[in-house]
């Protein structure tokens, strides 16, 4: 996505050689058509594959996760972070590790929006040592339901959660992949 990219490098700001803030159209702020278009290529990408339900995490997933999931016209479902009192009967639950807040979570999605019969698209905005998508998945399994496979905005092809992914079978499909964040220069694939 060349529009994407083009974003990335005019408003892209370095935290370090590991961590990359889009916080002025994705993260914090929301460019509305970027995440509209976001949405349609994630929708194109994965047309043929019957998706039944989007799948995310909160927060930041969930502006891409609902356009793709209104281009597809299927229900679009967050797993909530650190499980609330109103989330109670059959829970499906994972341990995430976020390293860029270095801290642990607990994911939890209701048993009766991931049902066995789903076909799921796990949508973020990050791809980097892979833990929220693992967590995501693992949720996906607990469900029995079919995983047809993780799209990610931008994944850090220098961490290794899309290679890990893509080692245990996962279909996993960026928008643009950066190689390198280093010396200050953001470097796509
Ligand atoms: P992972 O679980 O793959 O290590 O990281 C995924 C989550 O961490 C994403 O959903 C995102 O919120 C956050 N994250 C990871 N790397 C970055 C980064 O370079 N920049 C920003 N803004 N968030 C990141």
């Amino acid at each position: 996505m060349e529009i994407l990219k083009n974003k990335i490098k005019e408003y892209g700001v370095l935290i370090s050689d590991q961590v990359l803030k889009v916080d002025s159209f994705l993260n914090h702020q929301l460019d509305p058509e970027l995440i509209v278009d976001i949405g349609r290529e994630f929708a194109a990408i994965f047309s043929q594959d019957e998706v039944t339900k989007i799948l995310t995490v909160e927060a930041s997933g969930i502006a891409v996760a609902l356009t793709t999931a209104m281009e597809l016209k299927v229900p679009c479902v967050f797993a909530k972070k650190n499980k609330p009192s109103t989330l109670q009967g059959n829970v499906y639950s994972s341990v995430v590790y976020s390293f860029t807040k270095n801290e642990t979570v607990t994911i939890s999605v209701a048993g009766n929006y991931i049902e066995p019969t789903d076909r799921v698209l796990i949508i973020d905005d990050f791809l980097a040592m892979g833990s929220a998508s693992r967590g995501l998945v693992d949720i996906v399994k607990q469900a029995d339901a079919a995983l047809v496979g993780v799209g990610v905005v931008i994944e850090k092809g220098f961490q290794q959660g899309g290679q890990e992914l893509r080692s245990a079978g996962v279909r996993v499909e960026p928008l643009v992949t950066i190689k390198s964040l280093s010396e200050g220069i953001i470097e796509f694939e």
